[in-house]
């Protein structure tokens, strides 16, 4: 029986080692546009050189996973077709190709592998004394421009947002500003109207709504927005965002055979994060198992309890929520809050690594 899973981040990757582990008449191929796993919650760290987020997929898979190196076009009839023009056939398939950052003209994209590999070289080579401007005032953006901030304190850091930290608790909302700025970020609450472009060529400034504009030698775009169209192409049911829309087990309405999991899955009340991958992925695997044996699937639920933000190596925010994600009032600050970011990420890669949860 062939399970082809399509994209090898943290849900696919848990995915093939749980099936893996399950299913013994599986034969598991995975399809990623790069033979390395990419910890996607890091790419600030790889920007910022503090951290080397890419893992080959043979020290990450089971043994026995094949690994394909490459992009999926279409999916559906019981096969995949790849934009190098292969067409590989499968019995089941889980749809794990995560979440797309679609950069202004100008800007260089943080949230994608080649995009951090951009940034990390452009701000390798920028000079004591250059401005980075980091667009994007959710968690990415804060991530990394407090991440460089640190790292360089020779460059100055400046961090543009409709609303900085927004939909925070009030006391988590001071915290994280009070952080971004002992690291000397300064913020600016006002949305990006346009990135300058003199003579046909991008001159690096950043106009803003307010009428304001900004000149910058370096500017990344930190909004992680939508979803790869895959399965809008491929005639999947889609919802508002193109993620697959899926039934109570995590199978695709318009495909029994394709599971989809992860940010490119429309799981009601979901929001884009491993937190939310992860336990979909186990789920997933263990509903196809559940198949395999003749059992019935159970419905998928998942409670949210903390959403962290990471301020540097030294310091970080950790917002508590309800169970529907709602934020409370109480929050984590300092060092706590960065030993249970640290944990929850590193548990992150492990859980996708042994296809159990290590959380
Ligand atoms: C800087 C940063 C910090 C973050 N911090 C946190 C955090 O602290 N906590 C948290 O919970 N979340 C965080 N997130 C969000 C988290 O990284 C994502 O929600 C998570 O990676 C989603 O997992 P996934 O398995 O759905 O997709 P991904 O991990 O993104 O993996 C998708 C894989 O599919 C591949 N792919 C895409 N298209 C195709 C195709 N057509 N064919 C084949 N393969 C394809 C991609 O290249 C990739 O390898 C952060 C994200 C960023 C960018």
């Amino acid at each position: 029986m062939q399970v082809l899973i399509v994209g090898s981040g943290y849900s696919g990757t848990l995915v093939a080692n749980r099936v893996a582990k399950k299913v013994k008449d599986a034969e598991i191929t995975v399809i990623n546009p790069r033979p390395d796993f990419v910890e996607r919650v890091r790419l600030h760290q790889q920007i910022a050189g503090t951290y080397s987020a890419a893992t080959p997929l043979a020290e990450v898979l089971r043994e026995g996973i094949r690994t394909r190196v490459g992009t999926a076009d279409k999916i559906g009839d019981g096969a995949i077709a790849l934009t190098d023009g292969a067409r590989i056939d499968f019995d089941y398939a889980f749809l794990a190709v995560g979440s797309t950052v679609v950069p202004m003209p100008g800007t260089v994209p943080v949230g994608s592998w080649e995009g951090a590999q951009q940034a990390r070289a452009a701000l390798a080579d920028l000079p004591a004394g250059g401005q980075v401007t980091v667009i994007g005032g959710g968690p990415t953006g804060i991530e990394t421009a407090a991440e460089i901030a640190e790292a360089r304190p020779d460059v100055r850091v400046r961090l543009v947002g409709s609303s900085v930290g927004g939909g925070l608790s009030e006391g988590a909302y001071g915290r994280v500003r009070s952080g971004l700025e002992r690291l000397t970020v300064e913020i600016v609450d006002d949305e990006v109207a346009e990135i300058g472009s003199g003579a046909g060529q991008f001159d690096g400034s950043v106009r803003l709504r307010s009428g304001s504009e900004l000149a910058s030698d370096l500017t990344l775009w930190a909004i992680v927005s939508g979803v790869p169209d895959l399965a809008a192409r491929s005639g999947l049911a889609v919802d508002a965002r193109g993620r697959a829309v899926v039934d109570e087990f995590l199978r695709s309405v318009s495909d029994e055979r394709i599971f989809a999991v992860g940010d490119c899955a429309a799981v009601p009340g979901a929001r884009f994060a491993c937190y939310t991958a992860l336990p979909q992925g186990i789920h997933a695997a263990d509903n196809f198992a559940r198949l395999r044996k003749g059992r019935k699937p159970k419905p998928h639920s998942l409670p949210y309890f903390t959403r962290g933000f990471s301020l540097g190596r030294k310091d970080a925010v950790a917002q508590f929520t309800h169970a529907d994600d709602t934020v409370r009032r109480i929050y984590l600050a300092g060092r706590p809050a960065v030993a249970l970011k640290e944990m929850v990420t590193h548990s992150a890669f492990a859980t996708a690594r042994a296809g159990v949860s290590s959380f």
